[in-house]
């Protein structure tokens, strides 16, 4: 049994979780669940570190012990998750390791105190200050289709933001989540900086609801994360929610046809088409269809399905029977023009399955399927292609496959997606500089990049005015000369018939000198005049 990690140790409770292959349907091992008081332990263990600066050479640790382990944690993922380890490795590790690197280089300049010069001239002669600081604790909770980069991109962002980390993985891959808190304990980080406890649903909604956090960010499904948003609102806390997607990829007639069709099919079928960002809405123009779908069906067949741990596999079981039986309940509507069928055996395996021409309002084409199936509707006109993408409730990612920049740039401006690449499909995420996220119902906020780190930090604003006036022109006590000089002083700065109200305001000059000093004057006609 694997015990949750705690304040730097692991620890074994009396209740248990088990933990089951989905390439087999054995059971992997049991996982310690965390009662009232280890959750108590690790809510104050975190707390020690609020605003703590971690040393940097831990993330440079960090990045050194990932990547010599790199081979273990793929293959941990894929016989507790299902993906194959050169998937494990390219879409989990990789990222990780160049997210990591990209904080170390660029993270500082987003996090450092800096100076604002005031704007308004009436505030000229002060100093402005911005700083971002950490309020509470991040609790991050996971999905499973990502076990591993999903969260641990979250928890490198907060911790390197000084916000210790109480992560809640998904109970369906406990294992890889705990194998993250193993790195950050192999690389030295400080007991209070990462608590990874394996709870309820219940449990986990408590601990969004405690005082000492201050932040969610959540990645999962629209359902549960309106749930998590709901109670994130009620709190206020601070919320990033990553959820559900719909993904469409627009082909042109005018696409390089064999990058397409590759392009398709792994982003359709990577990870068992168990990804956020997968293609499942191929659109493609009428004019290159039948040829589009005669090349992709051919290599559909070809793909190679079966244990996530062998060479040679491309796509492995779905995470669980559950989630095998609701993707098989939705290929309702369309032709079933290649796979659509469970493969009989151990383990959760699913035919890879193309979907022709469903109708708009099916399940299939508007609701998020989550497994190996890309529906496909053709289209004729830019607007009709529009319209299919945009009409569906989710708009995490889109893709449009063209060798016209112009119509590129055109459809990616209006296509309603967080994020849309041209000529492929998904790859994005390991950008690491780019923010991730949806918009309508795919979510709120981003992640990685600049991005997630704003996500967990409060700017605190500081204005300091060190003159030696008694008084300012808008305190007490009022009178009409305030709303004389206000009025002319509005017209002055920011209306028309600038200079007769600076003519007119010559007879407060003594005032105004008094009341708001020379440099905002002198700041105030630099403004007039347009310095
Ligand atoms: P899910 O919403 O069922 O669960 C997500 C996490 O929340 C899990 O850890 C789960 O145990 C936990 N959870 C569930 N109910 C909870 C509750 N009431 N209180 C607290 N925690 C609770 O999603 P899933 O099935 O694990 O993951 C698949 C979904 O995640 C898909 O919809 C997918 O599109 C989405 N996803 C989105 C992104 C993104 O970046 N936008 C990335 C990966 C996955």
């Amino acid at each position: 049994m694997k015990g949750i990690y705690l304040a730097g140790n692991f620890h074994k409770t009396e209740k248990a979780i088990k933990t089951i292959s989905p390439s087999n349907g054995e059971i992997i091992d049991e996982v310690s669940l965390a009662g009232e008081g280890e959750i108590e332990r690790a809510l104050g263990a975190a707390w020690e570190g609020i605003g703590k600066e971690i040393p940097r050479r831990l993330f440079f640790r960090l990045r050194e012990v990932l990547s010599r382990r790199a081979e273990e944690v793929a293959q941990l993922i894929a016989m507790e998750q299902g993906k194959p380890v050169t998937e494990a490795l390219a879409a989990e590790i990789y990222p990780s390791l160049s997210y990591i690197a990209f904080l170390e280089e660029k993270g500082e300049e987003f996090i450092r105190d800096k100076d604002m010069p005031p704007e308004e001239p009436m505030f000229s002669g002060r100093r402005g200050r911005l700083i971002m600081e950490p309020t509470g604790i991040t609790l991050v909770i996971s999905p499973w289709n990502y076990p591993f980069a999903i969260p641990f991109l979250d928890i490198v962002a907060s911790i390197f933001a000084s916000s210790p980390v109480l992560f809640r993985p998904s109970s369906m891959t406990p294992l890889v989540g705990l194998k993250i808190a193993e790195l950050f304990q192999e690389a030295g980080f400080p007991p209070f900086s990462l608590q990874v406890l394996i709870t309820t649903h219940g449990d986990a909604e408590r601990i969004l609801r405690e005082p000492r956090v201050s932040t969610v960010k959540f990645t999962g499904s629209f359902e549960v994360g309106r749930k998590i948003g709901a109670i994130a609102g009620e709190e206020l806390k601070k919320a990033t929610l990553e959820l559900g997607g719909k993904d469409a990829m627009v082909v042109f007639e005018d696409a390089n046809l064999e990058r397409a069709v590759n392009g398709a099919l792994w982003a359709g079928f990577m990870n068992a088409g168990q990804t956020c960002a997968s293609v499942e809405r191929l659109i493609i123009h009428h004019e290159i269809a039948s040829s589009f779908l005669e090349t992709l069906k051919e290599k559909v067949d070809k793909l190679r399905v079966g244990d996530p741990l062998e060479d040679g596999v491309d796509m492995g079981p779905m995470v669980s029977e559950n989630q095998r039986e609701k993707v098989l309940s939705m290929l309702k509507g369309g032709e079933v023009i290649a796979g659509g069928k469970p493969i009989e055996g151990k383990g959760f395996f699913m035919q890879p399955t193309l979907v022709y021409e469903p109708p708009e309002d099916s399940p299939v084409w508007q609701e998020e399927v989550f497994g190996p199936v890309i529906s496909i509707k053709t289209f004729k006109t830019e607007e009709e292609a529009l319209h299919l993408a945009n009409n569906n409730k989710y708009g995490l990612t889109a893709s449009v496959w063209t060798k016209d920049r112009e119509r590129a740039r055109r459809i990616s401006e209006k296509l309603e997606a967080g994020v849309v690449t041209v000529n492929d499909h998904l790859s994005s995420y390991a950008e690491p500089s780019a923010p991730w996220g949806g918009v309508k119902g795919s979510g709120l906020g981003r992640s990685h990049g600049s991005f997630a780190l704003q996500g967990v930090l409060q700017p605190k604003y500081i204005m300091e005015d060190f003159s030696r006036r008694k008084k300012l022109l808008w305190w007490f006590p009022y009178g009409e000369k305030n709303i004389r000089i206000m009025l002319l002083a509005s017209r002055m700065l920011y209306g028309k018939g600038k200079l007769k109200a600076l003519m007119e305001l010559f007879p407060y000059l003594g005032r105004l000198l008094k009341e708001v000093g020379l440099s905002s004057l002198v700041s105030s006609l630099g403004r007039l005049i347009g310095l």
